[in-house]
């Protein structure tokens, strides 16, 4: 079976390799697509390094091959999956919680993180979400990001009539505006890219601003909300002036996510005494925990929320390099890379 390393900044090698052999308590995964984050982007690039050989890709979908004996769960060979590629530990203060997604041990076993782009993957059965006949194992990639999209909105505790302003409407920001809409929120975007906007109007936003005027879009956003303010907003491109825009436009008890990572260390622009005499909550989302996973599995598989219109390419994993550089692009959504036969 063949694996993709990311050996070093912007060299990425395929390895045939010996297919992994599970234990009893474990489930052994053909994968079939995974999807290209922009953790894997930024790991390509070398502007982020966890270690080096290390196999990306988190966002997998596939079919079991193998169930070992003791794994109790009604998990099958033949069963159509997407895959949760956190190991939890469910025993730590963040897990019992309620926030597994900040799991301590979620970095222990390397073996664990990433390796979504290796022909066979072995997880825990908890890992594993079996998704029906009718959703495709391409559409199927889009669990994990929309997963983390829908703990950013619960973060922001939007829903029915609440208004949100989402900044930036890449893949992450247009499954922010997809997932608002179907909870009933009046969901506004704004975007330096006329071409993005474009395409979250047609999505269904409900308002958008292109935010190279700076001023203009503080206008439209305000006007959106018959000058207010909106209650909600979550950034989602790591432009400085993301924050900026979010405390001009937020009315007061206003809610900010953090939702992007940054490459450099920028701190808010408010001062102390606007943030207390307006109660904003400002608050950070990374990740998704099991429960936030296994809402993306329904919503997706219900077609609450439709996601092929977001995938811009899809490359064989000998391509993983041209994949790569793809979806760096500016004109791309996802793009997908074809683990499976090709
Ligand atoms: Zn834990
Ligand atoms: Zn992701």
């Amino acid at each position: 079976m063949r694996r993709a390393y990311f050996t070093a900044p912007n060299k990425v090698q395929v390895l045939e390799e010996e297919c992994p052999v599970i234990k009893d308590s474990q489930i052994l995964v053909k994968i079939a697509y995974c999807g290209i984050c922009t953790l894997e982007q930024r790991l390509y690039a070398g502007s982020r390094t966890i270690f080096y050989p290390i196999v990306g890709g988190h966002e997998a979908s596939g079919t079991i091959v193998a169930v070992g004996k003791d794994v109790a769960t009604g998990h099958a060979v033949n069963d159509r999956v997407v895959l949760d590629l956190v190991k939890r530990c469910h025993t730590c203060p963040a897990c019992l919680s309620g926030n597994s997604n900040l799991c301590e041990s979620r970095h222990k076993d390397t073996s664990q993180i990433l390796g979504g782009f290796s022909q066979y993957r072995v997880v825990e059965p908890e890992q594993a979400f079996v998704i029906p006949p009718s959703l495709s194992l391409s559409d199927a990639t889009f669990v994990e990001p929309l997963s983390c999209c829908l703990r950013s909105l619960k973060k922001l505790q939007v829903g029915l009539g609440t208004s949100l302003l989402v900044i930036g409407c890449g893949t992450m920001g247009m499954l922010h505006v997809k997932s608002a809409l179907a909870m009933g929120v009046r969901v506004f975007v704004s975007d330096i890219d006329e071409k993005r906007l474009d395409v979250a109007r047609l999505a269904g936003a409900d308002g958008v601003s292109n935010a190279s005027d700076f001023a203009q879009c503080i206008r439209e956003v305000k006007a959106f909300t018959n000058g207010r303010g909106v209650e909600a907003c979550s950034i989602t491109s790591p432009s400085s002036l993301a924050a900026e825009l979010a405390f001009q436009v937020l009315c007061p008890g206003g809610r900010v996510n953090v939702f992007t990572s940054y490459d450099e260390k920028p701190v808010f622009p408010i001062d102390m005494n606007t943030l207390h005499r307006n109660e904003y909550s400002i608050t950070g989302s990374e990740g998704r925990t099991e429960m936030d996973f296994y809402q993306a599995v329904k919503a997706i598989s219900y077609k609450k929320i439709c996601t092929s219109d977001l995938i811009s390419g899809v490359f064989p994993l000998s391509d993983i390099a041209t994949a790569l550089e793809a979806a760096g692009r500016n004109d791309t959504y996802r793009i997908l890379v074809k683990v499976g036969d090709e």
